[in-house]
């Protein structure tokens, strides 16, 4: 299979005189639209690409909904999903917390869910999110299509931090939604058009890259992290250890608090105390100095790369010992 180019032109001449599929890119861009098409494939739905996640997030609400509108949100969703909710409040934007493993609350507009969610590992319950009267929007990041496909499950919208796992290499950042209806994605491609939050094409083209490895790079994740949960649940500082046996995010709790998890995340040197997570380089880091009090203090994320699982579990018992 050829690799498509890298079309970093912000014009193309116009056909017979009229615009054909890609004139501006600001309204597409064939680099782009290659990856999104790699990627609704993947999904099951109709792709569109943005410049982060955050940047998805925000271009799906303006897209669908209102001033007045009420967002359903897990209340262990990304911490920064509710951080920008609350900067669109000024907007007219609300939202409330529910517990994702339950039913959704009644009255809202629309349901927002993470699977898993992002760094307590609850898994939502899809049935009864997809029964609700409300279009369901599912934040598949660190789940990704190889394990979950959300679209199958009754949700409207898949959301991913491409970022992460999807682009799988700490070097690009990305967004994307995948839309179960075409109508849907050409409404959120008109106003990602108009409000500018466009990916650009080298992103675009490293993520198109990156899918191509992203089944055997999950396997591998996964693999890693399972053993890696394993041995963490046996090791005597370690209070609890939640992984949903795929995937390779995970958090656990050392005992002793701020103070241990401190200890723990400077002693480590194979891996990197950093943040972020689905790279091929494995990162931890205590979650508490971004999240406070919505994780206890004594947590800490895991990103299980591609690294043979020996050294990785050297590294830690190594900083867990200390
Ligand atoms: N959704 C989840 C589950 C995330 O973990 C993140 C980032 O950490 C985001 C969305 C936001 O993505 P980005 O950092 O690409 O803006």
């Amino acid at each position: 299979m050829s690799v498509p180019p890298l079309d970093r032109s912000t014009i193309w001449p116009y056909e017979d005189g009229e615009p054909g599929e890609f004139y501006y890119s600001r309204y597409g861009n064939p680099t782009t639209a290659a990856a999104e098409n790699l990627l609704g494939e993947l999904e099951g739905g109709s792709a569109l690409l943005y410049p982060s996640g955050s940047g998805a997030i925000t271009g799906l609400v303006l897209a669908t909904l209102q001033p007045g509108s009420t967002i359903a949100l897990a209340r262990d969703a990304y911490y920064g999903t509710p951080v920008l909710f609350q900067m669109l409040a000024r907007w007219g934007l609300e939202y409330v917390e529910y517990d994702q493993t339950g039913p959704p609350p009644e009255g809202v507009d629309l349901v927002w869910v993470e699977a898993p969610s992002n760094p307590l590992l609850t898994m939502p319950n899809f049935e009864a999110a997809a029964a609700h009267a409300a279009p369901l929007v599912v934040d598949s990041t660190a789940a990704t299509p190889v394990y979950v496909r959300p679209l199958e499950r009754g949700a409207d919208y898949v959301l991913h931090s491409a970022t992460k796992f999807l682009g799988g290499h700490h070097d690009v950042l990305l967004g994307a939604v995948v839309c179960r209806s075409p109508e849907d994605a050409d409404r959120l491609r008109q106003v990602r058009g108009r409000t500018g939050i466009v990916a650009a094409p080298d992103p675009a083209w490293l993520l198109a890259r990156s899918l191509k490895t992203l089944e055997i790079r999950m396997e591998r994740h996964t693999a890693t992290a399972t053993e890696l949960a394993r041995r963490l649940a046996e090791h005597p500082t370690v209070e609890q250890v939640r992984y949903p046996g795929f995937g390779g995010m995970l958090s656990f709790d050392v005992r002793g608090g701020a103070g241990a998890a401190h200890r723990v995340e400077t002693g480590v040197r194979r891996i990197t105390n950093a943040t972020s997570l689905g790279g091929a380089s494995t990162t931890l880091e205590s979650r508490r100095r971004w999240e406070g009090e919505r994780v206890p203090e004594g947590l800490l994320r895991l990103s299980v790369g591609l690294e043979p699982v020996d050294e990785l579990w050297d590294d830690l018992a190594r900083a867990l010992d200390r």
